[in-house]
């Protein structure tokens, strides 16, 4: 069965507090379950249930797995000594910690990906701000409730299902069905908040306004995606949620894509701003193979493909070609590079090799089988994405094979296995 929580959540941003109690339901199988919490954050109370019954359990830091670089958190162990009776049930572990989330180490040099402020609250895996499953193969649903100031309005990666107004409080409530890959959470005072269903944009309304000049281009392009990939997997509206951080860049959570700093305005780069939200438009199919695996070259260099491909049909100019040159230029100027099989997304490498290499490695292939024949089979992969529970790059070649056969998926494994600069001969 899967994963599944339900968490109650109070945020006091004016102090930079959050205090959660919940539960999680996880596979009877698993004696111990591994996960990161924010280093800011104190346990006030763990125990287990299966069934109706409690069961005694430990909870301990351990420092058996490393803890990627991208989770801003220590690594804890929750284990039973109970043997599961009935296989068909599931533990749920309840838990209830407080505090404040505390910024990665000064020594990292990682961006600060999730705070607590007065102005603005961004909640992710990244900040561990809830127990996050050390494997992010884990995909979640979730209820979620939470108390916040009554002058304040949020956003969750999930489906809002009501709010409830006191005088000093409001308590908002999201419930998501689907699995997904997080437990995201955003807030903002309502007297700044750019308020406004038919906008693809959420946040202040000073770092709305500028990027208004998108938003008509982006709801064309996400239709061209739609002509060509299949259905969404997700119903609920896309937005573009703009947080006031500036760096860490952004991340794609079902519908909902977080934005450090807004993209620039500028007219000259109005192509590759198109196509970066693009980029992350397309993570709504390719966003099921594991960050913890090179697999994940499949999801970052599809979104990177289809968003090139997709702006090159929409702007009518030569953006695939000049994007290309540029792509090689700068893949080329990483130097040595390991190979994309050798890598995992956390290793600074990672980008240039799953973005690049990567990118250049589905082109060469759209080139040399034909363009449309190539885009068919991208689309038919896309919806094998969204129907998996999790995707691999063998999955993505085995398909190659099936439509394009035995040659194209030859040539991409030896682009998978080729390390040194550039692309392989
Ligand atoms: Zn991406």
């Amino acid at each position: 069965m899967p994963t599944h929580y339900d968490l109650n959540c109070e945020i006091v941003p004016q102090k930079g507090k959050l205090s959660v109690n919940g539960e999680v339901h996880v596979p009877i199988s698993k004696a111990k379950f591994l996960f990161v919490l924010n280093r800011g954050l104190r346990w006030k109370g763990v125990s287990q249930r299966i069934g109706e019954e409690s069961h005694p359990v430990s909870l301990h830091r351990t420092d058996e797995l490393e803890v990627p670089r991208f989770y801003n958190g220590d690594l804890w162990a929750v284990e039973t000594k109970t043997e599961p009776e009935n296989n068909k049930l599931q533990r749920v572990i309840q838990f209830e910690y407080t505090g404040q989330i505390h910024p990665p180490r000064k020594d990292s040099e990682l961006p600060q990906m999730g705070y607590i402020k007065n102005n603005f609250v961004e909640l992710s895996c990244y900040s561990a701000w809830y127990p996050v499953p050390l494997s992010m193969e884990t995909y979640m649903s979730y209820n979620v409730s939470l108390n916040g100031p009554a002058d304040w309005t949020w956003d969750a990666n999930g489906v809002h299902i009501g709010t409830e107004t006191s005088d000093k409080t409001s308590i908002w409530k999201w419930k998501q069905d689907r699995k997904v890959n997080d437990l995201t959470l955003v807030g903002l005072p309502h007297r700044n908040a750019h308020i406004d269903p038919s906008s693809v944009f959420w946040g202040t309304k000073e770092m709305v306004g500028s990027q208004r000049v998108f938003e008509d281009h982006i709801s064309k392009l996400r239709v061209m995606l739609e002509d060509w990939l299949g259905p969404r997997v997700t119903k609920a509206p896309l937005r573009f949620v703009l947080t006031p951080r500036q760096k860490g860049g952004a991340y794609s959570r079902a519908g909902m894509v977080v934005v450090g700093g807004g993209y620039p305005t500028e007219f000259s780069l109005r192509h590759q701003v198109l196509q970066a939200m693009s980029h992350e438009v397309c993570h709504d199919w390719f966003c099921k193979a594991s960050p913890m695996t090179y697999d994940n070259w499949v999801d970052e260099a599809l979104a990177e493909f289809c968003s090139i491909h997709v702006v090159n049909d929409y702007v009518n100019e030569d953006f695939l070609t000049s994007q290309a040159s540029k792509i090689r230029d700068r893949l080329e100027k990483a130097g040595e590079l390991p190979s994309i099989r050798s890598l995992v997304r956390e290793k600074d490498e990672s980008y240039a090799a799953f973005y690049y290499r990567g990118f250049l490695l589905l082109n060469e292939t759209s080139e040399t089988v034909g363009a449309s024949k190539f885009r068919e089979a991208i689309g038919e992969f896309a919806m094998i994405c969204t129907q998996s529970e999790t995707i691999t790059s063998d999955m993505f070649l085995d398909h190659i094979q099936k439509k394009l056969g035995k040659k194209p998926r030859t040539r991409m494994e030896e682009w998978l296995e080729y390390s040194g600069k550039g692309v392989p001969k």
